[in-house]
């Protein structure tokens, strides 16, 4: 029953993330209004606003003008119910599950956004390094046995290995291209994602961006769905990387705990 509510509550959150998606690169409140038909503007009744299902119902488009409704909102309510029901099973309902919590949505968030615009608003990064840091600070076992001070140490150096690696990559990256590879919106994530899981998850993160970076860019290539000197963003990958790092938390890897 608790999985089941994980995952519902994941699913309902990735329907708000949805309208973050949509409305935050247009600057525009993501409280009000109600959710809208992004092809009519016509408001959404509650009906129509069941994750998952009224997408499968309606068969993709709007009940009021038949426009249709991207497959990536049904799948970012269900990446969003996956990551929760994952992060449920990981951490139990704890304090621990509302901080991770609160990170795998933004990053859902952040990586949607990155796709559509290239560009990471700092409205979600920015204050998502001080939760996690603060999150890291306040629940005890965040990092398994560790005491508050080594905690708030393995953040901070999270967030400074984080961003400084990126950083110092954006620079060489400059100097060797003469062209921007990696943009600021990066190096503050990867601060983010350092902040909220410590400096070995950064390792493991920016290793798997890479590599999977590398493998999936490659495939797109080959299916000519990108072409060769296509700007690819970057963030969808740190995300990814996340993602893995989070699932090897506590956890060891050749011996080297991942707290
Ligand atoms: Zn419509």
């Amino acid at each position: 029953m608790e999985k089941l509510f994980s995952f519902v509550l994941g699913l309902v959150l990735g329907s708000f993330a949805n309208v973050c998606i949509y409305r935050l690169p247009k600057g525009r409140s993501i409280v009000s209004p109600g959710s809208q038909c992004p092809a009519c503007g016509h408001s959404i009744p509650w009906y129509d606003n069941i994750p998952l299902l009224s997408w499968l119902l309606l068969k993709g488009r709007c009940r009021f003008c038949h426009g249709e409704i991207s497959w990536r909102y049904f799948l970012v309510e269900l990446l969003t119910g996956i990551l929760f029901l994952g992060l449920y099973l990981k951490c139990g309902f704890s304090w621990q599950f509302a901080a991770l919590g609160v990170f795998v949505l933004s990053l859902v968030i952040v990586s949607f956004i990155d796709l559509d615009t290239f560009f990471i608003p700092d409205v979600i990064v920015l204050p998502g390094i001080l939760l996690g840091l603060v999150g890291a600070v306040l629940i005890p076992g965040y990092f398994s046995e560790m005491d508050r001070l080594s905690r708030a140490l393995y953040s901070l150096t999270g967030l400074f290995s984080g961003g400084g690696l990126l950083w110092l990559i954006a620079i060489f990256g400059r100097l060797a291209y003469k062209k921007d590879a990696m943009g600021g919106g990066d190096v503050k994530l990867l601060a983010m994602i350092g902040a909220y899981l410590g400096w070995k998850s950064v390792l493991i993160t920016l290793f798997f961006a890479a590599l999977l970076g590398s493998i999936i860019s490659l495939v797109l290539i080959a299916l000519k769905v990108k072409k060769m000197d296509d700007y690819i963003p970057f963030g969808p990958y740190l995300a990814l990387g996340a993602v893995v790092a989070l699932a090897w938390k506590g956890y060891t890897f050749y011996g080297f705990l991942i707290p």
